[in-house]
């Protein structure tokens, strides 16, 4: 193999840049060359693909954001997207391609797979969500994002005895809410893998405000309600004065963790070795600190599993 390409799809995550840099470095030391596509794969089926040397990728492993650009494409969902894609890749004689992104990203890299074009699929989003691997790229920086932010309202709910309901990103999945939630000491933790009661969680507030606590942390992960509207449920139902802070984008942005950069790095590059391996149609990921890869297709019908000793963990803390 001569010729490889790269591509970040779906939302983007810091430390996908970084992953973009191994694999173009990885590539470039096997003396294979390595071509971009930009903006996903609607830059895919547009064509819109250029080389990549290796200055092209110095400066950015701190970046957050991705500099190939992302997109959602509809069109590649269908098989004529798909083979307009396939198209395109073979016109500019590439013969493999890394794809960096979520499960649809995931999806695409299959499809591709299915028709011939060999792709392995790099874990890239910040909503650990991903079957096949304990960590997604980007994961860790987000947490941070949200545990720096949690820690800020704290002080401010803390001199006002206030209750906070924290909102935060993860779709369908829990793990940000969860991990963030027992790291910045949260009360109650709502996350779509585990049911609520809202009678219990008002009970728990009135409790910790009689054994004479100052303020109360609620983190919702944003697939389970709104924070404003589990805000306004708990205004109905209790006196607390309670206020509601949805943290949004910010937290896909910023500069990668030390450890996403280190994961994107490692992942990147295993990526460049299975393609050039031959082994397309695989993804891979990371578990006890050792890298593995997976059948792609395996991994889109395995659900994500949340740490379910974690949760049971955060409720013993949170007492
Ligand atoms: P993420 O990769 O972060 O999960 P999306 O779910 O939006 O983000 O998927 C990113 C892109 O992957 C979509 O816009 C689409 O182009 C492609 N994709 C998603 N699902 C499929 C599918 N079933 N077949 C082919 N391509 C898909």
């Amino acid at each position: 193999m001569k010729r490889i390409g790269v591509l970040t799809s779906g939302g983007d995550a810091p430390g996908m840049n970084a992953a973009v840099r191994a694999v173009v470095r990885k590539a470039i030391y096997h003396d294979v060359e390595v071509y971009g596509v930009i903006g996903g794969y609607a830059g895919l089926i547009s064509g819109n693909i250029e080389k990549l040397e290796l200055g092209s990728v110095g400066d950015i492993i701190h970046r957050g954001g991705t500099v190939l650009l992302s997109a959602r494409c509809d069109e590649f969902k269908t098989k004529e997207g798909q083979l307009k894609g396939v198209e395109q890749l073979k016109k500019f004689g590439i013969e493999g391609l890394v794809v960096i992104g979520g499960d649809g990203s995931y999806r695409g890299a299959q499809a591709l797979t299915s028709h011939g074009f060999p792709c392995v699929g790099v874990p890239g989003t910040i909503d650990n969500d991903i079957a096949g691997t304990q960590y997604t790229i980007g994961f860790d920086t987000a947490l941070n994002t949200v545990i720096d932010a949690i820690d800020k309202i704290r002080d401010t709910a803390t001199s006002h005895e206030r209750t906070f309901v924290i909102e935060v990103m993860g779709r369908n999945a829990g793990d940000i809410a969860l991990w963030a939630g027992l790291a910045g000491g949260a009360e109650t933790i709502l996350i779509p893998e585990d049911h609520y009661d809202m009678n219990e969680v008002c009970e728990r507030l009135k409790k910790s405000k009689e054994r004479g606590k100052k303020h109360s942390i609620i983190v919702v992960a944003e697939g389970v309600i709104s924070g404003v509207e589990f805000g306004k449920k708990i205004k109905e139902m209790t006196d607390f004065d309670t206020r509601v802070s949805v943290l949004g984008h910010m937290q896909r942005g910023g500069s990668p963790s030390a450890f996403d950069r280190v994961l994107a790095s490692r992942l990147g590059a295993r990526a460049v070795e299975l393609i050039l391996e031959g082994k397309g149609g695989r993804a891979v990921g990371i578990r006890n600190n050792r890298v593995i890869d997976h059948d792609i297709a395996d991994i889109l019908e395995e659900p994500h599993s949340l740490d379910f000793n974690l949760l049971k963990l955060s409720k013993e803390l949170s007492i």
